[in-house]
């Protein structure tokens, strides 16, 4: 049996046999244009909205909703078909309403710092629970009277080791729930031929890539697939993809004390960056603490002062406001559940 929001339009069609074509419009224009529920589907007679209640069940179950920051902050966790789980994040700012969403239940990736990573892998998502993440985080803002303008792939797993699905979703929420290419964020650890792939794909859909180390030596520590794709490949593939697509790189970078956060760190980053025609753009984030990572981030003011060098050497660097980290939501703290101690907090200022 398909689900709600992996089933196609012919899917659909097929579901609705023998109904006037119009159905087919008033149903899919309510999963996507309105995010509604059947039940909800006033334009369509009773009966019919029992029916694709039933044969389009939703594919993720909510098992809890936390969150943060005064309500500026939703983590969703859910259990998938199989019982496994996944989280996702909705994040509300002035401008924009972000949805941070999961790709694979654990990752396969190991990077150490990451409480996914040291999770290790269990399953890939499909499309369908890919893009229901951002319908039901979407429906969540609108209940709250905000739009989602925003996606970026940077939950749990690694979305260029689950491409067609990510593919497959991201063509969903672009043709479909209508977010443009530039709204649409994938992030990767450097899986260099899903980066190559990924330029000769129709959607210019934006590109960050954790770098998080400008050297091979730290990097193969850092993040283990460096191995495979060490730095100069890596950054071959990010300028193919910024020649295809045109659109300015960007690269993450969790600041870790006496790791990566030197000023030695900064040139040699800084000038990575500035290879590109468009140079990189750099977002910086404190290592937020996980359970199995010792090591701490950089303080505060660490981390603006890290800024503040790029910025001198030519980099556009900006600092990202961590949301979420009291509620585990935050980045490379995504573990569905399983108990992230959060009292290794980064050192003060
Ligand atoms: N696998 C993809 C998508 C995950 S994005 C990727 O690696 O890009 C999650 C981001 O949070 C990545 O940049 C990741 O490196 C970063 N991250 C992981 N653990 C973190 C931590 N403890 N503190 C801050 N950032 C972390």
């Amino acid at each position: 049996m398909t689900t709600r929001y992996q089933a196609s339009r012919y899917d659909i069609e097929r579901m609705l046999e023998g109904q006037p074509r119009y159905r087919i419009d008033q149903v899919w224009r309510g999963l996507y244009d309105e995010l509604s529920d059947p039940a909800d589907m006033t334009a369509l007679p009773k009966d019919l909205r029992a029916v694709i209640d039933e044969r389009l069940p939703r594919a993720l179950e909510l098992v809890t909703e936390h969150s943060a920051d005064r309500g500026e902050t939703v983590k969703f966790l859910w259990q998938l078909d199989g019982g496994s789980r996944i989280e996702t994040v909705l994040m509300l700012y002035p401008d924009r309403a972000t949805v941070c969403v999961s790709t694979q239940a654990g990752c396969a990736m190991a990077c150490g710092f990451c409480a996914t990573g040291q999770a290790g892998f269990t399953r890939h998502l499909t499309p369908g629970e890919i893009v229901e993440q951002v319908v039901r985080a979407a429906q969540r803002a609108k209940a709250m009277g905000r739009r989602v303008s925003n996606i970026v792939y940077m939950g749990m797993g690694e979305p260029l080791a689950n491409e067609e699905a990510v593919w497959q979703s991201l063509e969903r929420i672009h043709d479909d729930i209508g977010i443009s290419a530039r709204q649409l964020t994938v992030s990767t650890v450097g899986i260099v031929p899903g980066i190559k792939r990924l330029a000769t794909r129709p959607l210019p859909v934006s590109l960050a890539v954790s770098l998080h180390a400008a050297n091979d030596d730290i990097r193969d520590a850092l993040v283990p697939i460096n191995r495979r794709y060490p730095i100069q490949v890596l950054m071959e593939a990010c300028g193919e993809y910024l020649e295809a697509k045109g659109r300015r790189l960007s690269f993450e970078w969790a600041l870790i004390d006496g790791v990566n956060d030197r000023p030695s760190d900064a040139i040699e980053l800084a000038s990575l960056c500035r290879r590109f025609r468009v140079p990189a753009h750099v977002n910086l984030i404190p290592l937020n603490p996980t359970p199995g990572y010792a090591v701490r981030g950089s303080s505060r003011s660490h981390v603006y002062a890290f800024a503040d060098q790029l910025i001198e050497l030519g980099v556009n660097a900006t600092v990202r406001r961590n949301r979420g980290t009291d509620i585990a939501a935050a980045c490379g703290q995504l573990a569905a559940g399983q108990p992230v101690k959060v009292s290794l907090s980064n050192p003060p200022d």
